[in-house]
């Protein structure tokens, strides 16, 4: 199959979260497993390109209509390994300093940068003359594809045999514009109304995604039913999600093993494996203690965070009970985002300076560090569609607390037993749960032999994205044969 995958985000070139992390690993599996050809579209934001990857540009450019105005896109290309990547050049939309905001907030033009990314994306397939099977679109960002496919696309010749896939990695960041935004997309009011385009007098990017796709993913079973549900979850689309209930798959994430690997990490003082996790893990502690200049204890429980700073994550109900357990354990917290978490987290490492330490920023040695070095490693989530962190976490060892919700219900197992329990799980994101499973943590950390079985437990798990990017091209297989059929020649 021909595979075109369109997002905002793909590690190694340019992460601000998981979505990252899942694009570049399912580009990498897509082209490895089978006979796929496999290209990868990004916008080029200003630190792209440079250190392992030199870029050649691709000659020439191609216009795209934004705004009623006509916008210039050209392009540059690096092959990484069997996947070749295009980075979307505009310098006007994507030469600034941060991806998607400033730290004052998200950019003005937002709806413009990705409906002039979406277009290009399909404008640059012609360009090079990739005719895909598929198009793997993710999030908001690059919702709009499968719209276009379905309405000023659709007569296209160049991608008449193209069916798209759209993946729901986080329902919470919708792209909710106001109504211009559909004139400035090119849309046609007709498209206005509340089964397509429109929400609540407004445009939602992610809303077309969900409703012009032929098929929709989440990245977990858990949160493909939760978004589904009333309440918090949905985020106000839970209707729309329902009514194409049929066509919504869940898929679990899968992590990168090849990065993420406590045997063979170069970031960790000590590497190890699930034989001699006892001494690595010690001497990454040990390590980690003196660096971050808190207490050097081995004895003391060691919790770890590596979190975006967000509502959605419920660290603020941490920091309220921190006070509380410092006597018995050490807390080192990395974080970037929200101001006010930052500085409650701030304020309670210059309080407890031997038991608490948090660094405000994107961090990628310091989260390997954490993660080999701690031995629990908390996940107050008051949603999370898959998470990643809690499945790195327990590849190395450290065990997670985390609300029962979403991807971290579907591979976080408590059972009450240790032998069957690979971290402990909380009902429901709030400070009375959260203390009683720290508590439950403390006591059990001092028995070392049910400690250690979790620990195996956890590190024994398959968080590989084998089975996952497997059940993604099954999907692709079978929606690209649907399409063809369909065609009426
Ligand atoms: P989300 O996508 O909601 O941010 P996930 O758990 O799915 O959360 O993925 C988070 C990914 O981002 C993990 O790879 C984690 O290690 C990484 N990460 C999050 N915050 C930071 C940070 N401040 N520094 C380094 N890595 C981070």
């Amino acid at each position: 199959m021909k595979i075109l995958i369109a997002a905002s985000e793909a590690f190694p070139f340019c992460k601000t979260g998981g979505l990252g992390d899942v694009v570049g690993a399912l580009s990498q599996m897509f082209s490895r497993l089978g006979d796929h050809e496999v290209v990868l579209f990004l916008p080029k934001y200003r630190n792209i390109g440079g250190g392992a990857f030199s870029l050649s540009a691709v000659g020439g450019n191609f216009l795209i209509p934004v705004a009623g105005k006509i916008e210039t896109a050209s392009m540059s290309r690096v092959q990484w390994g069997k996947v070749s990547v295009y980075f979307i050049e505009n310098a006007k939309y994507f030469d600034r300093p941060g991806m998607y905001r400033t730290q004052y907030g998200d950019y003005k033009d937002n709806d413009e940068r990705f409906i002039f990314f979406s277009r290009a994306v399909l404008e640059g397939a012609k360009f090079i003359g990739f005719k895909p099977d598929i198009i793997h679109c993710h999030d908001w960002q690059t919702a709009l594809v499968p719209a276009y496919l379905k309405t000023l696309y659709r007569l296209d010749s160049f991608f008449v045999k193209t069916a798209s896939v759209f993946t729901i990695n986080n329902i919470a960041y919708q792209g909710m514009f106001a109504k211009k935004a559909l004139i400035k997309a090119g849309f046609d009011w007709s498209d206005f109304m509340p089964d397509k385009l429109e929400f609540y007098g407004g445009m939602n990017f992610m809303k077309a995604g969900i409703v012009f796709s032929d098929i929709i993913t989440a990245v977990s079973p858990t949160y493909s039913k939760e978004i589904q549900s009333y309440g918090e979850f949905g985020k106000g689309l839970e209707g729309v999600l329902k009514h194409r209930s049929k066509k919504l798959f869940g898929i679990l994430n899968g992590i990168d093993e090849e990065i993420w690997d406590p045997a063979s990490d170069t970031f960790i003082k000590r590497g190890y494996d699930v034989k001699t996790f006892a001494k690595g893990k010690a001497s990454c502690k040990r390590a980690l203690q003196t660096e971050c200049l808190i207490e050097e204890n081995k004895q003391l429980l060691l919790a770890g965070v590596v979190s975006r700073l967000d509502n959605q994550k419920g660290l603020d109900i941490l920091c309220k009970i921190i006070p509380e357990l410092v006597d018995k354990m050490q807390f080192i917290i990395l974080g970037a985002g929200d101001e006010k978490i930052a500085n409650a987290l701030n304020k309670l490492a210059k309080t407890y300076p031997k038991r608490v330490f948090f660094k405000s920023g994107f961090d990628e040695a310091l989260a390997h560090k954490i993660y080999a070095a701690s031995d629990i490693f908390i996940m107050p989530s008051r949603f999370e569609p898959c998470g990643l962190s809690q499945m790195i976490a327990m590849l190395y060892g450290s065990l997670p607390i985390a609300t029962k919700t979403g991807g971290l219900k579907d591979t976080v197992f408590y059972t009450g037993e240790p032998k069957s329990s690979n971290g402990f799980l909380i009902d429901a994101a709030n400070e009375k749960s959260l203390r009683s499973a720290l508590g439950k943590a403390v006591s059990l950390f001092k028995r070392k032999l049910l400690w250690n079985t979790m620990i195996k437990n956890a590190m024994n798990g398959d968080y590989s994205w084998d089975a996952s990017a497997g059940k993604y091209l099954e999907i692709f297989k079978s929606v690209h044969k649907d399409r063809f059929k369909s065609l009426k020649f």
